[in-house]
């Protein structure tokens, strides 16, 4: 039997006509670096994205599903490219700006950019790799800039605001099929090629429904959420489309993403929410604690991207912050898990669910597989590879232009879940507790040794700023865990020191480094997020200056 329901597509259209009109006084503050902010209703980004629509359509001829790159911080204009672009039936690119230039033109090519709106601040980095980028037929600047860069390198240059002044402010947009593709993210790709993540529009509607469920964000239009991270990263946690859903006001921090000026947008804008990654708010952290500021208005976090270290969360805590723990990934669009704990629970029993990865909703489904392939039991013991699936997670990377989209078999299981790389238990109850990436994980005397355990015990210690803990060779059990510390400031601290408070915070004693080294800062990816790799490559290459304790 068929249902009696409509048919009706779930479309990123939906999202910008409802948002601009049920949520059109909502808004979207971007902070600018002048005494003021600037400031935009969602009615204004949503004509404004409908002008933009007939840019690209009419001025740029962009037709069907063409790549319309964008190379931006979090701002109003990208929040306009993010409507604009998917309702009008082509496919937004979001580039991340932090990428080697060489992975940069790689993709942008992949992709097949015909346009690229880029910030005028960005052009510096942009300009010199566009000759090597002979799909892109335009390129839009927004915001200030020298645009003088671009002479004689771009193909045709355009303003923005020129661009778009004057255009009609209705369009009669395509009927779209739920399942083709809106938007699409390159993975930061830690080894071979990036890989395209092509998300459609059912799954950024979906998404965004979850992100605005109590049960996750809990956003509704009384809220503001500071988006910090960054639009070019897994489309900013779906953050964008979930607030014009719902009219969660927007306040976006363009290039400002340092700790000073973050503490000045939340003491001055009073953001109810905020996402980003462990490391932003531990740059945060040292700034308030510093020099103390009022972040009560934040109530709420979400914090994820990367594990989140428990004193973190105690830190914040104490300023009146509630960090809320997610998992995900670009594949997953990315909202995979959160750890908001059980209902009726005291603060004390709620802090073992907190301090796990979160569990799932109902649009994603989990199971934990061992190395033979056998499905494990959620007994928050048995630990194994997490593997998902749901109607926004990646069943398939992009192909490119005259290629299959991928299923490579290291990625995707033979029934089609997605294969996270990420190793874990899960507790009776769902609770999601990650114990590392499969390639960061220690095997040492074929015993398993978390890494990220012993990060956050490390970053207990209340001298340290960071921690990241690496696998090298050693000679004996395979591998051995090497602790690099970053201090802070002005603190001095023995190793034997931290060793015994490592074993005094209950780390088993096989398990305590013998490898120690203080380094200036843990070296990050272009998400922020702490890069192994740069760590066992200066090790292997004998840079780092290793103390040995036992
Ligand atoms: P990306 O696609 O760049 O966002 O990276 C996704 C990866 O980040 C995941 O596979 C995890 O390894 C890691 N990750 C994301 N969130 C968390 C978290 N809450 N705890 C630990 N690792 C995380």
């Amino acid at each position: 039997m068929l249902s009696t329901m409509q048919d009706v597509p779930l479309t990123v259209t939906r999202i910008l006509t409802h948002g601009m009109t049920i949520h059109g006084k909502s808004q979207v503050t971007t902070w600018t670096g002048e005494p003021e902010p600037h400031r935009a209703s969602f009615a204004e980004i949503g004509t404004r994205a409908i002008r933009l629509a007939h840019a690209l359509r009419d001025e740029l001829g962009i037709d069907g599903d063409q790549r319309v790159a964008t190379l931006m911080w979090n701002n109003s204009f990208h929040v306009e490219a993010y409507l604009a672009i998917p309702a009008m039936g082509a496919v937004l690119h979001t580039l991340n700006l932090r990428l080697p230039a060489e992975q940069l033109v790689w993709i942008v090519n992949h992709a097949d950019d015909k346009v690229v709106i880029v910030n005028g601040s960005v052009l510096p980095l942009f300009a010199p790799l566009l000759p090597r980028m002979p799909s892109v037929e335009h390129v839009v600047v927004a915001g200030p800039g020298d645009r003088s860069l671009l002479d004689g390198v771009a193909p045709r240059v355009h303003d923005y605001e020129e661009l778009i002044a004057g255009r009609p402010t209705t369009f009669d947009w395509p009927e779209i099929d739920e399942r083709s593709a809106a938007a699409m993210c390159y993975t930061s790709g830690t080894t071979g090629d990036p890989k395209g993540v092509v998300y459609s529009h059912r799954s950024i509607y979906l998404h965004s429904m979850q992100v605005n469920a109590t049960e996750s964000m809990g956003l509704t239009d009384a809220d503001t959420t500071l988006a910090v991270v960054p639009q070019f990263h897994v489309l900013s946690w779906g953050l964008p489309h979930a607030a014009f859903m719902s009219g969660v006001n927007m306040l976006m921090p363009d290039r400002f993403l340092q700790p000073v000026p973050l503490a000045e947008m939340i003491e001055r804008e009073r953001p109810t929410h905020a996402a980003a990654v462990p490391t932003i708010w531990q740059g945060l952290l040292a700034e308030v604690t510093a020099r103390p500021r009022d972040l009560t208005s934040m109530a709420r976090v979400t914090i994820g991207g990367a594990a989140c270290p428990p004193s973190l969360m105690e830190a914040y805590d104490k300023l009146g912050v509630r960090l809320c723990h997610a998992w995900g990934m670009t594949e997953t669009s990315p909202l995979g898990t959160m750890a908001n704990p059980p209902a009726g629970l005291s603060a004390e029993e709620e802090w073992p669910y907190r301090v796990t990865q979160g569990r799932f909703p109902a649009g994603v489904e989990g199971r934990l597989v061992g190395p033979g392939g056998e499905h494990l039991p959620w007994d928050n013991e048995s630990a194994g590879e997490l593997e998902v699936r749901g109607p926004w997670i990646a069943g398939a990377y992009y192909g490119g232009v005259d290629g299959e989209n991928l299923r490579p078999e290291d990625k995707f299981s033979q029934d089609g879940w997605l294969k996270t790389g990420d190793v874990g238990v899960i507790s009776p109850d769902g609770f999601l507790t990650l114990t590392d990436r499969a390639k960061d994980v220690i095997k040492s005397g074929g015993e398993w040794i978390s890494s990220v355990e012993l990060e956050n015990a490390i970053m207990a210690h209340p001298d340290v700023a960071e921690a990241a803990v690496v696998a090298v060779p050693d000679d004996k059990w395979g591998e051995r865990p090497l602790a690099t510390v970053v201090l802070k400031e002005g603190a001095v601290v023995g190793f034997e020191n931290l060793r015994t408070f490592l074993a005094e915070s209950g780390v088993a004693k096989w398990q305590l480094p013998e490898r120690w080294t203080v380094i200036e800062a843990v070296p990050k990816t272009s998400v922020g997020k702490f890069d192994k790799k740069v760590i066992r490559k200066r090790h292997a290459d004998g840079e780092l200056d290793v103390t040995v304790v036992v």
